[in-house]
């Protein structure tokens, strides 16, 4: 359910709304928009009377929302969510493109200071990397743990880059949440819905990856429970689903876009290197995912790709960033979008200190 309150209601008004639904065991969650305020209604709202809301003063009407999610969908929020950063002209969801570019592990901080140095100048505000890796195999390399996650707080100090790195777990999220700027949920964790809750009572943004086989309502449903946990700062991620084809590691599904975004208004971005798995296809479907209206891309770069511990198949060389960077500018602009210039360098910029 949804109380839509009227164009001038005051905070007053609003905060009373809120009020009574706490009372009735309920959650109020209220979110601003421009034209007026939405306040959702989560929890089971059967032994709600609609009209007992509908009378308080500073309300315009009370409408059950059909969709199962609530707080994601444009009925909560007509206009798209913009995640904007403390310290950085970053952001997600408005005008400019939000690109999120580095290796897919934290490896040392030689290898992380170089691909940071390169990215920077290219242009990306948001680093990535893992210090906590979700593998297929228990032999494979697990990450660096919290020493990749400092490594990645050095990053921001020294760049200005804004951080996002996955949690996999209860343990890591509590120390993902301390370091990074963004937490990354993964494709394998998308409906561990008691990490997602967690992660909603964080308060930092979350990135969410689609899993390997949700569909689009499973895939808002699962940015859903963070949101009814309070935290409104949710953005999707398309990273490819598992299909017959196997031309590329993933089927990366640009439809669900403009499908995301006629349901939500939260930003969602596309990741073609998990997407795809391989090098040569990632500026193509960066280029498509531009074209399509995706409101940021995720790319994994590496300095030295053939000896990456993870990913480097599909980790593009810098140069090939830089490349990728300048093509989906002239792209941006078609879709009236923006791509940042070369974030300003610190003034003894010489990567691996
Ligand atoms: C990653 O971004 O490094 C990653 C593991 O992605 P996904 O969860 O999409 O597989
Ligand atoms: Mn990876």
């Amino acid at each position: 359910m949804l109380v839509v309150m009227k164009a001038h209601a005051t905070e007053e008004q609003v905060h009373a709304v809120c009020e009574r639904i706490a009372s009735l065991g309920l959650r109020a969650h209220a979110i601003p928009g421009v034209q007026r305020t939405a306040i959702g209604i989560t929890g089971n709202p059967c032994a709600m009377e609609p009209g007992a809301l509908e009378e308080m003063s500073g309300v315009q009407e009370v409408i059950q929302v059909s969709k199962p999610y609530k707080l994601v969908s444009r009925d909560a929020k007509e206009e798209d969510t913009v995640i904007s950063f403390a310290g950085s002209d970053g952001s997600f969801g408005g005008r400019d493109l939000a690109v999120v570019a580095g290796p897919c592990s934290i490896e040392s901080r030689e290898q992380t200071f170089a691909v940071a140095e390169r990215v920077s100048r290219a242009g990306a505000r948001f680093f990535r990397g893992g210090a906590y890796k979700p593998r297929t195999s228990p032999y494979a390399f697990q990450g660096l743990g919290e020493e990749g996650l400092k490594i990645m707080a050095a990053v921001r100090e020294r760049f200005g880059l804004m951080i996002i790195t996955e949690a996999l777990d209860d343990e890591s999220l509590d120390l993902v949440a301390d370091y990074a700027d963004v937490i990354q949920i993964g494709a394998r964790n998308m409906q561990n819905f008691s990490l997602l809750k967690k992660a909603g009572r964080k308060r930092k943004p979350v990135m969410l990856k689609r899993g390997m086989s949700a569909t689009l309502e499973e895939f808002l449903m699962a940015a859903e429970y963070i949101m009814s946990e309070g935290n409104y700062e949710v953005i999707l991620c398309e990273r490819g689903v598992r299909t017959f084809a196997d031309h590329t590691r993933n089927t990366l599904d640009l439809s669900i876009v403009p499908a995301v975004q006629r349901l939500s208004h939260l930003p969602i971005v596309v990741d073609p290197s998990h997407g795809t798995g391989k090098r040569n296809k990632v500026l193509p479907l960066s280029r498509a995912a531009v074209a399509v209206g995706a409101d940021g891309l995720m790319v994994e770069v590496h300095h030295d790709p053939d000896h990456a511990l993870s990913d480097g198949m599909q980790s593009l060389f810098p140069d090939q960033f830089d490349e990728l960077m300048q093509e989906i500018r002239s792209i941006a602009a078609v879709v009236h979008r923006n791509v940042q210039d070369s974030q300003p360098q610190p003034a003894i910029a010489k990567a691996g200190r």
